[in-house]
């Protein structure tokens, strides 16, 4: 990975995958996965308002294919409030299963 870039003002410009990864998380198997999308609606979605919301970018359009990662979700809730197509099926992780927001 490339070194951050430095930005106007001096602070540091940092990718939210490496934000993120400061997190830590205990990640589910595919088939209990804790979000899930329906690729047929999403596939005609008008504003695909989840990869604009979605604080991880979990969500992202892809030659216009929807592609959604559960994986590196952060559990806020946004893209469940945000889509109003009725794609997005979401619950909490299964214990113990999920980011646990502590250090150490
Ligand atoms: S807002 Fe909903 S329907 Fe639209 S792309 Fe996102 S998940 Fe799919
Ligand atoms: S719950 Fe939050 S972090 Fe997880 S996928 Fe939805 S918007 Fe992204």
């Amino acid at each position: 990975m490339a070194p951050p870039e430095p930005v106007a003002g001096g602070t540091e410009f940092i990718e939210i995958k490496r934000r993120l990864a400061t997190l830590r998380s205990t990640i589910d198997s595919r088939e209990h996965a804790h979000i899930t999308v329906r690729p047929e609606i999403c596939a005609a979605c008008p504003h695909s308002r989840c990869t604009f919301v979605c604080p991880a970018s979990c969500y992202e359009r892809i030659e216009g294919r929807l592609v959604f990662r559960y994986e590196d979700c952060v559990e806020c809730g946004a893209c469940d409030i945000a889509c109003d197509q009725g794609s997005v099926t979401w619950t909490l992780p299964r214990g113990p299963y999920g980011v646990r927001y502590a250090y150490g």
